[in-house]
């Protein structure tokens, strides 16, 4: 039994999975740009990086400016499926992006038909 081998497994996991979690994270962020927070890694009680989250900012329903709204939410979307694989936490809030987004459209929509009813 060589004992050495167990901390040198040990530091590649923590090196392996760091890697692999923070080039998901990076991906969101990069792609989120200034809707992204920091890059957070979590760590179990051996220091070994189990999953990490990036926070990013979801659009809110503007009355006053859907397009900006929509622009917003087409940045999340493509941030919460930058990664090469996406979790299910990803697709949801890509889901909830889209929705967002929907409504906004609807929105826009109704204001350009108000427009013309006035024009
Ligand atoms: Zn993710």
């Amino acid at each position: 039994m060589n004992y050495m081998s167990i901390p040198s497994f040990k530091n590649q996991l923590i090196k392996s999975n760091f890697e692999k979690i923070y080039a998901h994270e990076k991906a969101h962020k990069n792609a989120a740009g200034a809707l992204a927070g920091a890059i957070v890694i979590e760590k179990n009680a051996q220091g070994i990086p189990v999953g990490g989250h990036v926070s990013i900012k979801m659009p809110t329903l503007n009355p006053k400016n859907p397009k900006r709204t929509i622009e917003q939410a087409d940045t999340v979307i493509n941030s919460a499926m930058a990664p090469s694989d996406p979790s299910s936490q990803d697709y949801k809030v890509a889901a909830q992006a889209k929705s967002i987004k929907s409504q906004a459209i609807d929105l826009q929509n109704k204001q350009k038909k108000r427009l013309d009813y006035y024009a």
